[in-house]
This record gives structure tokens, sequence and C-alpha cells, in this order.
């Protein structure tokens, strides 16, 4: 769940527990857009002086709500060469967990950005694709990450490649069993373009194949979004044969029945 430092979200952290609390959560996350090492990146995250502010804005929650559990993580942008800054800003605060999101397949194209929508009417997208894949592979092996956010992301606005993609699935979630990694059912793909969870049912049948854990989030960008249409991802989950879900505190992570 994001958070208005971000730029491109509503409502104060306050307001999604009061609605967590509403929709019978026991347990959420927030993990806003991490800040990059240059503020002037791009204008959809927080600068990095206002790190300690969104920490206390979580802490804040955590004291009003003691009803409910309220974890502290970042969504974390991936780009090669940025691992440096990921382990720096890792020892900054005691999170919880990172979700490592790749939304980046060049330094100025982010797959999802409405505002860059024409990119995609130069640019295959199989070769969208691998990219991706091969990004989100090496996310999964720097170890940083607890678990990896909405692993189709580039389905975002329907473009889909006529090539199978099933190579590069399998060398992400081999990744990612081996480097003890989860993914997300995301359910903010429901409301976008493409009309699905992230990832597709193909990449979970795999994932649940290989053993690689899964976790729920609703990437919550307003209150009012907190915890959607969560009945149809465990659905889902339990249709692809998984039995368990897993949730973060301190960095571990722990399994609970589905
Ligand atoms: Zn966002
Ligand atoms: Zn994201």
């Amino acid at each position: 769940m994001h958070t208005p430092l971000c730029r491109h979200a509503t409502g104060e952290p306050g307001d999604y527990a009061r609605r967590a609390l509403e929709v019978g959560l026991t347990e959420i996350g927030f993990s806003d857009h991490s800040p990059m090492r240059q503020d002037g990146f791009d204008d959809w995250r927080m600068r990095f002086d206002q790190l300690d502010e969104y920490v206390e804005s979580v802490r804040k929650a955590q004291k009003d709500f003691p009803q409910l559990t309220i974890r502290l993580a970042l969504e974390v942008d991936y780009l090669p060469g940025q691992e440096d800054w990921i382990r720096a800003l890792a020892a900054r605060h005691p999170w919880d967990y990172f979700i490592g999101s790749v939304h980046y397949v060049s330094d100025n194209w982010a797959v999802d950005n409405p505002s860059k929508l024409s990119e995609w009417t130069h640019r295959d997208a199989f070769e969208v694709w691998s990219v991706y894949f091969d990004r989100l592979t090496r996310a999964a092996e720097t170890g940083f990450f607890e678990t990896i956010g909405h692993a189709d992301l580039p389905k975002k606005f329907g473009h889909r490649p006529t090539h199978d993609c099933t190579p590069l699935y399998e060398q992400f979630l081999t990744a990612a069993m081996k480097h003890d990694c989860a993914i997300e059912l995301n359910t903010a793909g429901l409301r976008k373009d493409c009309r699905e969870i992230y990832p597709s049912r193909e990449i979970l049948q795999l994932a649940f194949q290989k053993g690689v854990p899964i976790t729920f989030g609703s990437d919550a960008h307003a209150p009012e979004e907190v915890g959607m249409n969560f009945a149809e991802a465990i659905q889902l989950a339990r249709e692809v044969g998984f039995k368990e879900c897993c949730r973060f505190a301190a960095r571990k992570r722990d399994r609970t029945r589905l």
C-alpha cells in the first residue's frame, strides 16, 4: 500500500488502516515506492529526504491502530547497477520486508507509466517481456527482496506478446525459488486495462510447481482499494493448488494456511 508521499496516491496511512479494519483484514503493510539515488529520476516517488517522514507516518498508524498489525516496508525499484543504493536503503530502517519491483526496462521507460503509453507503439511486446523478465530474474537473484511485485506488469495496458513466454517465466521462477523469494498476487491488475490479477494463472501454476511461495497485495493507492478483490485472488491461488501463503516481519517469512 502506498502513501501520498509518492505523489500519485491519496489518503493518509490511518485512512488505509481504518479501511483495512472495515473489510476485515488483520494485517496490512505499507510499501511505498522507494526513493532513487537521484531525486529527479522521475516524478512518482518520495524524495530521499522524505524517507524518515514516511517511516514516521507508518509508525503513527501503528500507534493509532493497535488492533491491526501494520508492517513497514518499501516497494523498491530494481534497476541493474542500483545494488549499493538498495543495500543503503535496507540499512536505514528496521523494515519488515522489501518488495522488489521492476517498472523500468530502460532508464527512461517505466512500462506501466500512463504518460509514456505511446512508447508501446514502437516497441515489440516480446522484446519488452524479455528485458522485463531478465531484470526480474536479476532482482530475485540479488537476495534483497522477500517478495517480487506484480510479476507480469507489462500486460497492464493489454499489450501481450504472441511468442511463448514460458522460458522467461521459468527462468525467473527458478531464481525466485533458489533465492527464497516469494511472489505476490496483486489485485491491482483487475483495475487496469488487462483486467487480470498480476501474475497470470500460467505464471502462478509454474510458481506452484516450483515451490515458490505467494503473498497477497492490493497495491492500494487509495484507502478504498485496500484488500480489494482479495476473495478472487485467494480463489485463484487455491485453484492453482496453493495451500499456504506467507507474510513477513523483520525480514523473516512466516507461513499461514490459506
Ligand atoms: Zn504507484
Ligand atoms: Zn509497482
